[in-house]
């Protein structure tokens, strides 16, 4: 199969170092706030990446980092750390704030079908290996230390630039001008951090107490899991020109050659065609989705139909679209499996292999999920219904992770979502019935109008009341 590698900027056929076996790292959250959805797309290019390489009968082993240390407000070094800044705006410790957006977080993920990687790697449980690392970068030159902490010297390492294309000259012009004096090189990023005494996360290291820089976490718990040479790292765009390119310098100049085989990165979501942003009240989460009658697996096809190296926008009319595209997927998906067995539904064994083949290579090419995406909808629209058709979306489903298999039941649940509904609509539903059969019907339409504001849709046929979402029509 071949992927794109940003280093290269290229497709290039996979070779895996250890045959049959592919090691993965990914950045993960810095856990001090709800993950958007836009954080949660380049998780599901992550997911989607592990799924086809699964697929293709390779074996894993994947880290996924949570970062709940060190990550200061701007990725290049400046500012506050996020937790702690976080944790002093909701009145709580940092180890609180952490605890309980990770928790948010596997919640998050698990609702969007996105499969927890082998190993998950706190930074906090890191840091010996962390404080190794930068004492090593220390003496072979690479690392030196100023008064707020131990910085990694750029001109010193000469492949910097080589993930982002961009060059020194650039990377001075682009740096803040109020950047720390003591710096050789403005763009100079921290590997240690001093704390002062007030700093609720600190650790005793050779230069005293203190806490690790952004960069370092993700070098060296990639090396202690995966060793020093692993096949691909992943993350959004905005990591190319800081984050990764930092990551690179760190751990050639230790190693003296590359760490990493690919490096593959997922384009951003924009939201209204612009960035999310909190001042715009823009940066939807799940439970936003969830709100509005979404099934966050809705917004998992919503992303699958776009490749993950291209932007996608999100408006809540494209996530309506989403769902009901969905939801049409779902009930096509059933017509196959209520078909059976029969004589009538035979499908020449041909036309199995060459859905078959083409979804493959389809996944295979950079996984280009739209087009497989099209291919599991041709089997859906197939003409003839047929159980061995309904098998073969179960096989795709491994990669889609679109929970075909539970078509019926979310059908089901779509179709009266009693159930799940607040008490407060429920009461407002039965004070209807009520005044329906006092033939009171102008309270009757008037709470069927205020629910409908709330975006509950309420239909009398002739076996009761259905109810639904505005945003699932
Ligand atoms: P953070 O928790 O801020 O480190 O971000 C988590 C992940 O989300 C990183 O891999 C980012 O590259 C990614 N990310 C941030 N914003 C977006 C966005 N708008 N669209 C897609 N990915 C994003
Ligand atoms: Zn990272």
């Amino acid at each position: 199969m071949k992927i794109y590698n940003t280093l290269s900027r290229q497709k290039e056929e996979l070779k895996p170092i250890r045959e049959g076996e592919v090691s993965i790292y990914s950045c993960g959250p810095t856990v001090y706030n709800y993950a958007h959805i836009g954080n949660l797309r380049t998780y599901i290019f992550m997911d989607i990446l592990r799924r086809v390489l699964k697929y293709k009968g390779y074996k894993l082993k994947h880290v996924m980092n949570i970062t709940d240390v060190g990550h200061l407000v701007s990725d290049a070094d400046e500012g506050e750390d996020k937790l702690v800044k976080s944790a002093r705006e909701q009145k709580k410790t940092p180890w609180e704030i952490a605890e309980y957006y990770t928790k948010v977080f596997f919640e998050d993920i698990a609702s969007l079908n996105i499969e927890k990687p082998e190993i998950i790697a706190k930074a906090t449980e890191h840091i010996d290996e962390m404080i190794k690392f930068v004492e090593a970068l220390v003496e072979k030159g690479y690392g030196y230390e100023i008064s707020d902490g131990i910085y990694f010297d750029i001109s010193k390492f000469k492949g910097y630039g080589k993930l982002s294309r961009i060059n020194l000259e650039e990377q001075i012009a682009g740096a803040r001008v109020d950047v720390n004096k003591e710096k050789r090189h403005p763009a100079d990023f921290a590997l240690w951090k001093k704390a002062p005494k007030e700093h609720i996360m600190q650790w005793p290291s050779p230069w005293g107490m203190g806490y690790p820089g952004w960069h370092i976490e993700c070098s060296a718990m990639g090396m202690k899991y995966l060793g020093d040479f692993f096949d691909i790292h992943t993350g959004g765009v905005d990591h190319i020109p800081i984050h990764h390119e930092n990551e690179i310098a760190q751990s050639e100049a230790l190693l003296g050659r590359p760490a990493v085989k690919y490096w593959m990165h997922g384009e951003f979501l924009l939201v209204d065609n612009g960035k999310m942003s909190k001042s715009l009240g823009n940066t939807y989460t799940i439970s936003d989705l969830r709100a509005k009658g979404f099934d966050p697996l809705a917004y998992r096809y919503f992303c699958l139909n776009a490749h993950y190296r291209n932007k996608l926008n999100f408006t809540w009319d494209a996530m309506k679209a989403a769902q009901t595209s969905y939801d049409r997927f779902l009930e096509g998906a059933l017509a196959h499996k209520n078909a059976g067995k029969t004589e009538d539904g035979k499908i020449a064994p041909e036309v199995i292999a060459d859905f078959d083949k083409e979804f493959d290579e389809a996944v295979s090419d950079d996984l280009n999920i739209p087009k497989a995406l099209g291919i599991a909808w041709n089997v859906v629209r197939y003409e003839v219904k047929s159980a061995e058709l309904y098998e073969l979306l179960l096989k795709f489903d491994k990669v889609l992770g679109l929970d075909i298999d539970k078509a019926e039941e979310k059908i089901k649940k779509k179709e009266n979502i009693m159930e799940e509904l607040d008490p407060e609509i429920k009461k407002m539903i039965e004070e209807r019935q009520k005044a329906r059969k006092e033939k009171n019907w102008k309270v009757a339409d008037e709470i069927r109008d205020k629910l409908r504001e709330m975006g509950i849709i309420l239909e009398d046929t002739p076996q009761g009341v259905k109810v639904s979402y505005v945003d699932r029509k």
